[in-house]
């Protein structure tokens, strides 16, 4: 185990069993149709790759890259787009695919801006939920799984861009942040 992590939340196989029941409602869902899985870089990546080999149906892929802007303007719920689709949304079913939803601005600004661009439908699918961090009235569809409000890396999820190749969901010793 890398020997920042304090401790494990998730293991590997905890997350394969996550992903496999979701996989199954969202085939289920999506039976007949050819979803836009919208995948939010980079924390979704890990879970998006293997979420989607879990169902054996028609879907197509692609990649959205967005950050916060600092502390003093968030409050405005303003997300800045690093890289858009390459795909038009327009009259396709989306599924947002994201690590967590905390406060859920992030998510607030994307599904407006799916609405905007007149997409058939949109759901989002979230690996992890902290509800006792939200700020705006937003929910995901599908969630693998809620979490406390602490502070989680791995399976795609950073601190400072590290520790998101660990294949396990855990809490980093409190020192880590002191370095
Ligand atoms: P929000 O819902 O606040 O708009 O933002 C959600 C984003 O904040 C997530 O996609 C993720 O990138 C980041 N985030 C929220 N909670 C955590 C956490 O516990 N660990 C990590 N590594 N990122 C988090
Ligand atoms: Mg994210
Ligand atoms: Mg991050």
């Amino acid at each position: 185990m890398n020997p920042d992590i304090l401790k494990v939340l998730y293991s590997r196989e905890d997350i394969q069993a996550i992903n496999a029941r979701l996989a199954a409602q969202i085939k289920a869902d999506y039976a007949g149709k050819n979803p836009l899985v919208v995948c939010i870089l980079k924390g979704a990546i890990l879970f998006m790759t293997d979420l989607v080999r879990e169902i054996d149906d028609y879907l197509e892929i692609d990649f959205m890259d967005v950050s916060s802007y600092g502390d003093a303007t968030i409050s405005s719920g303003e997300v800045k787009i690093i890289k858009d689709l390459d795909t038009s949304v327009r009259g396709r079913d989306v599924l947002i695919v994201e690590d967590i939803v905390d406060t859920g601005r992030t998510l607030r600004y994307l599904m407006d801006m799916f609405q905007t661009r007149q997409a058939n439908s949109i759901k989002v699918c979230t690996l992890m939920d902290k509800p006792e961090g939200r700020v705006v009235d937003v929910s995901a569809d599908y969630v693998g799984t809620k979490v406390p409000n602490e502070f989680v890396v791995g399976y795609g999820l950073d601190y400072a861009e590290r520790y998101r190749n660990l294949p396990y969901i855990g809490v980093l010793k409190p020192e880590v942040y002191a370095k």
